[in-house]
């Protein structure tokens, strides 16, 4: 069995959708599970539809209405016959969307987004596998959500592997083809949950381990893993060959080709991962397999912006030791704010953080009453993997330097902005 993730680029409009089929005719389609995400920049759309819902605020129904013509648009495009049945289809969605809407009586926020957010998926999941099967390509439509089980950590939801397993090898046929959704699953009581934000790689890896599948394929609209992003740095290079420890680092330092939890369970059932460019199906792409070294042997540049550099001191000048250190990183957990970075002083503590889910203000009042902090937001985190004296020197030009460390490997910097 292999697995193919298709995201949100490879499905933004019809052409792309088109493509896929050109991307399956070339590669084949038999024994495969297919993994889609939301349509091009639909989830930021409906991340908007929570936010003005829970505000009330009077663009709801715009809002909803732009996701609706968009989808009925690309709808339109790939079927002839206006009386499909993907036209009903796709407006029941929107009519549960709605009624999850009007339904709802709970506030909280990571709750209603995963109730509301999942809907690009099933979205996008529903056109792909209905043109699919307009055009031959004879596939079942498989909900995600009865497989993917998680617990109720909403927005984050971590997998329980145990029962995720014997669903999915209940529910997939082996021998066809599949397509399913990915960023979603379901908690204990069926409630819709979300993976983290780019999830959907992760979903490809969980379905690959659970069915020991040969490989994952992941389509992107770049030529496979490159040594720095294209829409940051000029100049770029492919990545033929890396480790899974070297995918592992790259993800976990900001690299967004690959979503870092996808890796872990490719690794621990030896699955292969390639990342290959959807417009170029037949090029190698990267492949991630094994200790094979880094080929071609580059320094690789990460950057992730908007992340917050935040000192602390002791309000009494005593040191910052272990039991302090234990403590403030008790907080970041319970706040869910990823820290990408350590420096440690007698007196002083540095850390770099990722508030992914906006809960640093909150934080730092807890902090404020135990230390002297001081903080920078919209910060950049910069990361030069395989360095070299004379990459450093480029990345260095004209930034304007917080913070710098570097251990065998691994430059970093934080920069203003
Ligand atoms: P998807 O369509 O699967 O959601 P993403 O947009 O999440 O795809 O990921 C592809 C994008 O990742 C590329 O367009 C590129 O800008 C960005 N990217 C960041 N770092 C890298 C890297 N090291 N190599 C290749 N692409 C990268
Ligand atoms: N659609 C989700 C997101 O945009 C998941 C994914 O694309 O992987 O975050
Ligand atoms: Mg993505």
């Amino acid at each position: 069995m292999r697995v193919f993730k298709f995201g949100g680029a490879s499905v933004k409009d019809a052409n792309a959708v088109k493509n896929v089929l050109k991307v399956l005719e070339e590669t084949g389609y038999s024994n495969l599970v297919i993994v889609v995400s939301a349509m091009g920049k639909t989830t930021n759309a409906l991340e908007k539809i929570v936010t003005s819902y829970l505000k009330k605020d009077s663009d709801l129904d715009s809002l909803l209405d732009h996701i609706k013509i968009y989808h009925q648009e690309i709808v339109l495009q790939l079927f002839d016959n206006e009386q499909h049945s993907v036209f009903k289809d796709v407006e029941q969605l929107f009519v549960d969307l709605d009624t999850t809407l009007k339904r709802n009586k709970s506030t909280r926020y990571d709750y209603i987004y995963d109730q509301i957010v999942s809907y690009g998926e099933l979205l996008a999941s529903t056109i792909l596998s209905r043109y699919l099967n307009y055009k031959g390509y004879q596939n079942k439509w498989l909900d995600a959500r009865d497989v993917i089980k998680t617990d109720n950590a909403y927005r984050d939801a971590e997998i329980d592997w145990e029962v995720t397993k014997q669903s999915i090898l209940k529910g997939v046929n082996k021998k066809g083809l599949s397509v399913t959704q990915g960023f979603i699953g379901s908690d204990e009581n069926n409630f819709t949950t979300t993976l983290g934000r780019e999830g959907s790689d992760y979903t490809a890896g969980i379905f690959a381990y659970c069915l020991n599948a040969d490989s994952v394929s992941i389509w992107k609209d770049v030529p496979g893993v490159l040594n720095a992003d294209p829409r940051v740095f000029d100049t770029t290079q492919l990545l033929s060959h890396i480790s899974y420890e070297e995918a592992i680092e790259l993800a976990f330092y900001g690299a967004s080709v690959i979503h870092p939890k996808t890796i872990q369970p490719l690794q621990r059932k030896e699955i292969p991962l390639y990342v290959k460019s959807f417009l170029h199906p037949q090029n190698q792409g990267t492949s991630v397999k094994k200790g094979q070294p880094l080929d071609p042997h580059l320094p690789c540049y990460i950057v992730k912006k908007n992340q917050i550099l935040l000192s602390l001191s002791s309000l009494d000048f005593s040191f910052i030791v272990e039991d302090n250190i234990s403590e403030i990183f008790s907080l970041f957990h319970q706040y869910h704010i990823k820290v990408d970075l350590i420096q440690n002083s007698a007196i002083s503590f540095s850390v770099c953080l990722d508030d992914k889910f906006n809960n640093f203000e909150s934080l730092l009042s807890k902090l404020k009453a135990k230390f002297r902090v001081t903080y920078n937001t919209d910060v950049s985190l910069f990361t030069i993997r395989h360095f070299t004296n004379e990459a450093i020197t480029t990345l260095e030009k004209e930034k304007d330097i917080l913070l710098k460390q570097i251990t065998r490997e691994t430059y970093q910097m934080v920069t203003r902005y």
